[in-house]
């Protein structure tokens, strides 16, 4: 199936509330402009580089969204463009967006990465460590971030038994956020493999890369 009509069939099957990440890391800006073409307007990277290099020449009104982990000396290269960084999991990281943020007179959207997956490679935080964070008197203090809901990966397993449950853990570690921050709107949660469960456990934002741009090639690009 070409992009075209694979972001077409997403765009017309995926709820009204749940917004789709085209998720394009490796992938040239020929694909990229096929997705626009078909009306897409979200895409999410997982280097900085890579996507400040795709931001420059592109059309400007994309929604540039970094789904990776980020080191902190790298916001720098994101902060006049990137639109929601889901990737945050502590506020040593927070700060410095909120820094960077500044410097472009800007408010960067944030959402919490929450660890759900039993893998020791997968990022994030527990429920406590992020309740703690939105309750900090530092975090109050930040003027230029905006944290926005939370975001999690499941377990890269067949298990659908478990890879629910875990979704499941993500929609309650953002209810029991919520009832204090009535800013957090969105749980990002959900890829090629595994959105449809994810939007059953309430996802509102699912990252969608193989699925609509086909395979991807891990040889790095030069
Ligand atoms: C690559 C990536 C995705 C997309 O994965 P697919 O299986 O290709 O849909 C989603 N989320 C994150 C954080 C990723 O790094």
């Amino acid at each position: 199936m070409s992009i075209k009509s694979k972001i077409q069939e997403l765009h017309s099957s995926l709820p009204k509330n749940v917004t789709l990440v085209a998720v394009s890391k490796t992938k040239p800006v020929a694909d990229l402009l096929e997705a626009y073409d078909a009306g897409q307007r979200v895409f999410g990277e997982n280097k900085i580089q890579e996507m400040a290099e795709k931001w420059a020449v592109l059309p400007k009104d994309i929604s540039w969204h970094m789904i990776g982990h980020v080191q902190r000396n790298k916001v720098k290269y994101m902060a006049e463009f990137v639109d929601l960084i889901h990737g945050v999991d502590s506020l040593k990281l927070l700060k410095e967006i909120d820094k960077q943020a500044k410097k472009h007179n800007r408010t960067i959207n944030c959402l919490l990465q929450i660890k759900i997956a039993e893998e020791d490679s997968k990022f994030g935080m527990n429920t406590t460590d992020a309740i703690d964070l939105l309750a900090s008197a530092e975090f109050t203090q930040l003027e230029n971030i905006q944290v926005v809901g939370v975001m999690g990966m499941a377990t890269f397993t067949e298990n659908t038994a478990q890879v629910q449950q875990e979704f499941k853990n993500l929609k309650i570690t953002f209810d029991q956020l919520q009832e204090k921050h009535t800013t957090l709107k969105i749980i990002s949660m959900g890829m090629s493999s595994d959105y449809e469960l994810a939007i059953k456990k309430g996802s509102t934002m699912v990252r969608i890369g193989s699925s609509i741009f086909g395979a991807r090639n891990y040889t790095p690009a030069i």
